[in-house]
């Protein structure tokens, strides 16, 4: 069976049970996290092969992670760390904007060559990754040198997700990161906010050659760009209650979309496709925030009854 291999960070969100600010709350509760890792969550439940690459500590947490990713049906090539401790993350929703905090030297950051392995990645059917992996080293180097090894073979999907807090004072840094990470990538999922942060720091995406860009707005929708077709799809309404992990469960949702069409690996993709996969993604990133955590997408099962899903599947029969 083919697989979809998502490779970053894997970690525990300490999710603040209290209002206000972090330096007020009083307890936190546990919840499996981290991007990639939810992407390759959200395959799964999908009903698509999802496997997750990244490095946990020896440690309790590394454990808890590792057993929540296998009773999810993750494939998993998670290396240990003898000396790192599992990656964590204080986080605290104020609004609209979380307030958090991330954990450094920690065991993802120091993934190195020799921790992951090249078959499953080579015999992917695409390979996912995010920016938080490229703000420190030996990650970065680790990561760089598999995208590159992976060029042209297999498609290269990169959210953007930016995480300001890992690069502070080193924003130029993060800008030449990001640059060289759209170059590579194939497929590229961004939040509106964050393009336009790109193009206010001068990099703009129509100097890329993606074979697919999907630009999420929230409760107003998504845009997705193929080639020449464009198209924009209204968000599915919905009441949220948690939108943590909306753009990880659309991310889960498009693949998911390509892969039921045939279409991952293609150069271009036609309107029409353009417009059910985007309709499936915003659909199950809207069910998303209807339900608490990063991992909230729903099972294939409970959705396959639904106008648009039938309307991919319909197509992939074909
Ligand atoms: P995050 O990084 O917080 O997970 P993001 O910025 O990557 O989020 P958003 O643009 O907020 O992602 O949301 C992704 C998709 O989820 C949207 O394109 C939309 O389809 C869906 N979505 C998000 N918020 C809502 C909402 N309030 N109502 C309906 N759909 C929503």
């Amino acid at each position: 069976i083919m697989m979809i291999v998502s490779i970053g960070e894997v970690l525990i969100d300490f999710i603040a049970l209290q209002e206000g600010k972090l330096k007020d709350v009083k307890s936190f509760e546990k919840h499996p996290g981290g991007a990639p890792a939810n992407v390759a969550v959200g395959l799964s439940r999908l009903g698509v092969e999802g496997a997750l690459v990244s490095k946990v500590g020896e440690d309790p947490f590394g454990d808890f992670l590792l057993e929540r990713l296998h009773d999810e049906g993750v494939k998993t090539y998670v290396s240990r760390d003898a000396e790192k401790h599992t990656g964590v993350v204080f986080v605290q929703l104020i609004g609209a904007k979380p307030e958090f905090i991330l954990y450094d030297g920690v065991a993802y950051f120091n993934l190195k060559p020799w921790d992951v392995e090249t078959t499953p990645l080579e015999n992917a059917e695409a390979v996912h990754f995010g920016t938080v992996l490229f703000a420190r080293e030996p990650s970065r180097s680790t990561l760089f040198g598999i995208l590159e090894e992976l060029k042209g073979r297999v498609p290269l999907s990169y959210d953007v997700n930016i995480r300001p807090d890992l690069w502070r004072g080193r924003e130029e840094e993060m800008l030449r990161n990001i640059e060289r990470a759209l170059q590579l990538a194939d497929i590229v999922k961004l939040g509106d906010g964050e393009l336009e942060y790109l193009r206010n720091n001068g990099i703009s995406l129509d100097e890329f050659d993606f074979k697919l860009l999907a630009v999420t707005s929230g409760e107003k929708g998504s845009e997705l760009t193929s080639g020449d077709a464009k198209v924009h799809i209204p968000a599915y309404r919905v009441e949220p209650v948690d939108t943590t992990g909306a753009g990880d469960a659309f991310t889960a949702a498009l693949l998911a979309g390509l892969h039921y069409s045939n279409l991952l690996g293609e150069d271009s993709i036609d309107e029409e496709h353009l417009r059910k996969i985007g309709r499936f993604a915003n659909l199950v990133a809207a069910i998303s925030t209807t339900r608490r955590g990063a991992w909230s997408v729903p099972k294939m099962e409970e959705i396959v009854q639904m106008k648009e899903v039938r309307e991919l599947y319909q197509r992939s029969r074909r």
